[in-house]
């Protein structure tokens, strides 16, 4: 079987897609994106994914985990809360990214699985998925799914490392779980359920350090509370994360905070 064209994103696309401020925008409007990352271990991951959703364009950020006290503290405009349950109306979620493995991980993935709102899987929430049975009931979840795996989440997941063609093991793996499959990586490839395969050409290096994965998945679910297809969130977010890593390497070494701060720099206008 013949490979699927491969898109290379365009600037120009990202532009179109990503949603713009109207006089009339209202914060509840523009979409409420809720965050269900970190832990009392972990608290850095919470920060830096409600980073990534704040340079997004939703109006609200509603945090829900075991970082209260650290996502207030850098994030003051966020409305945190312990549970995932207790968050209130959000239009999309983001889970995973430090949120631990434990039994109170998995309650909260659960919560998140259960709202038919889109959601974005990163990190302990994919690692979970493998543990369980939960894979298997994904694939009958109508909401869409965006799952964000490195090359070692993935290869958990699909049971063997994507190897050579990164994007025919990205399609495989979409249509298996039927969702959209971000593979991140020197060269960041999206593929979707229906055999569409995008490649993300602004990665840089740079981005090679702790946490940064973290900013992607904010970022990601704020594009999707803000109405966007998951395809076409998975593309604009990959764009602009990899545009903000070569941003922020301009001034020197760069942090997974860095990555979030240059993000408002590089977003269409
Ligand atoms: P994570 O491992 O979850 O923190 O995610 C790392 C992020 O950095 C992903 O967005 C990767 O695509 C990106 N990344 C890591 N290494 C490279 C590289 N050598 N070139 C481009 N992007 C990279
Ligand atoms: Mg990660």
């Amino acid at each position: 079987r013949a490979s699927p064209a491969l898109e290379m994103t365009e600037w120009a696309d990202v532009a179109d897609w990503w949603p713009r401020l109207t006089a009339s925008s209202e914060k509840y409007s523009r979409g409420v994106v809720g965050i269900a990352t970190g832990s009392a271990t972990y608290p850095g991951a919470g920060v830096l994914s409600v980073g990534g959703a704040l340079a997004g364009p939703t109006g609200l950020v509603r945090y829900a985990g075991g970082a209260r006290t650290e996502v207030l503290h850098h994030h003051p405009s966020v409305i945190a809360t312990d549970r995932v349950a207790d968050a209130g109306r959000v239009q999309a979620w983001v889970c995973g990214s430090g949120l631990g493995t434990g039994d109170e991980a998995r309650t909260e993935l659960r919560a998140v699985l259960a709202a038919p709102l889109p959601v974005v899987l990163d990190a302990d929430a994919l690692t979970l998925l493998v543990d369980g049975s939960s894979a298997k009931r994904l694939r009958d979840r109508d909401a869409p799914i965006v799952i964000t795996p490195h090359d070692r989440e993935f290869a958990r997941l699909a049971g063997e490392p994507p190897g050579a063609d990164r994007v025919a093991a990205a399609l495989r793996l979409a249509a298996w779980m039927k969702a959209v499959v971000l593979l991140k990586g020197e060269r960041t490839v999206i593929a979707t359920p229906d055999g569409r395969a995008f490649a993300n050409p602004t990665g840089t290096p740079a981005l090679a350090t702790g946490g940064t994965g973290d900013v992607l998945a904010g970022l990601l679910g704020s594009l999707l509370a803000a109405g966007l297809s998951a395809e076409r969130a998975a593309v604009v977010a990959a764009y602009l994360h990899g545009l903000a890593g070569r941003e922020a390497a301009r001034h020197g070494p760069v942090t997974a905070s860095d990555v979030a701060a240059a993000l408002p720099t590089v977003i269409p206008n």
